[in-house]
């Protein structure tokens, strides 16, 4: 087995390369949960494939699910460095995951200890086992760096400096 630390680090280099690509930097690996042998690592592709459902988390359960040849991966862990979504809660209860780790917490948009909180509705029938916090700090810091710099490029667009405006002229 794998500590979590180490799987984190993984992940975390996904979301790094996410952010290198323009991506919201969140990176997962799917792990076998008792050998600790890795099944798929993902970064974020919402932007390059053009898809709203291209979450780090559900990339990795595809293709681990396809390495597998099974839809389920009962036997796995999943390591995320933020919380998940709604979709991917779903997506991760739908696969079996036998246990969950993310690092920070999304109070915007997280769906486990957060909004919907998907384990804990009545209408979720498999639960994976939840652990968090692991890597939380450089997580938080890759994507408060990677919004920083693109609402700076925003407002560069928005607003262009007088110079930049004579240039156009
Ligand atoms: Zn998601």
């Amino acid at each position: 087995m794998q500590d979590d630390s180490h799987l984190m680090s993984i992940a975390l280099d996904e979301a790094r390369r996410a952010a290198e690509r323009g991506e919201v930097p969140v990176g997962a690996v799917v792990v076998e949960t008792t050998s600790g042998r890795i099944l798929a690592t993902a970064g974020n592709r919402t932007e390059a494939l053009a898809d709203p459902t291209a979450h780090a988390e559900i990339l990795a359960l595809r293709a681990a699910a396809r390495t597998r040849g099974r839809p389920r991966l009962p036997d796995c862990t999943l390591v995320v460095t933020l919380e998940p979504c709604a979709m991917c809660a779903a997506a991760i209860s739908f696969a079996r995951i036998e246990r969950l780790v993310f690092g920070a917490t999304d109070p915007k948009g997280g769906a486990v200890l957060h909004g919907p909180r998907f384990y804990e509705q009545p209408t979720c029938h498999h639960r994976p086992e939840v652990a968090y916090g692991t890597g939380a700090e450089d997580a938080s810091a890759l994507l408060q760096a990677f919004f920083r710099a693109r609402r700076g490029s925003e407002r560069t667009q928005r607003r262009p400096s007088p110079e930049a405006l004579e240039k156009d002229l």
